[in-house]
């Protein structure tokens, strides 16, 4: 009677275990988790496509500086050029000028191809921009399918707690402290049941002789299993 009493707190309390245990992994929650996740990958996303967007404007900016620089000594070497005579001197300014329009052509260059590289960011950002709501939506749907799975397990958890309670009630206060001691050093199964000669808790044989022993024992007297100690229920 004692012993069948215990399998059963010992059942309720490893069905308990396995509802806690799985909570993570519902599939729910995983996927809950999984969408969560894409939406850091989408907010990683955007926030990369913004700093290249900004480091291609500052790099126009800089270009557009450089070359209004460019111009601006240009004209006054064309100034120059206007009013010099001796042409060793014309032609050391018009080779100045020369190379200027050099480096305003490469300045040009680059900026074009930073304003192409700033379009495409920009057209890669609204198109990432667009998948916003869609992936936020399906994180919020997710995350109220796993707080839903999560409640349901919660509700089979309080219901087994209950019927653990009551059962826990039907024993006394030693009783209580080595079920539960036995639990903590046997990773949470205290009670096995002997099924001929073998402990389901350790799946190991006992001898046929402790067996009979067992067996002529009270019915109310707890034997433990001599390979792993577990309470054996006969
Ligand atoms: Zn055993």
């Amino acid at each position: 009677m004692t012993s069948e009493k215990l399998l059963e707190l010992q059942l309720t309390d490893s069905h308990i275990d396995l509802l806690r245990n799985r909570m993570p992994k519902l599939p729910e929650v995983v996927a809950s988790n999984g969408a969560d996740a894409e939406v850091a990958a989408w907010g990683r996303t955007h926030a990369q496509l913004q700093g290249r967007i900004t480091e291609l404007e500052a790099a126009i900016t800089v270009s557009e500086h450089a070359n209004a620089a460019i111009a601006i000594k240009r004209s006054r070497l064309e100034q120059q050029l206007k009013t010099v005579i001796a042409p060793r001197e014309a032609e050391a300014l018009m080779h100045e000028i020369a190379l200027l329009n050099a480096q305003r052509s490469d300045l040009d260059d680059e900026e074009l191809a930073a304003m192409d590289s700033l379009s495409e960011a920009e057209a890669d950002l609204a198109e990432n921009a667009a998948k916003e709501s869609l992936v936020r939506d399906a994180a919020a749907v997710a995350a109220e399918r796993a707080a839903a799975a999560r409640a349901a397990s919660e509700a089979d958890i309080a219901a087994s707690t209950i019927v653990r309670e009551a059962l826990r009630s039907e024993f006394d206060a030693e009783m209580l402290g080595r079920y539960d001691s036995m639990r903590l050093a046997h990773n949470g199964v205290a009670v096995a049941k002997l099924n001929g000669l073998r402990c389901e808790g350790c799946h190991l044989d006992l001898s046929r002789g402790e067996v009979d022993e067992m067996k002529r024992a009270p019915i109310d007297e707890l034997v433990e299993c001599s390979n792993c100690g577990r309470l054996l229920v006969r």
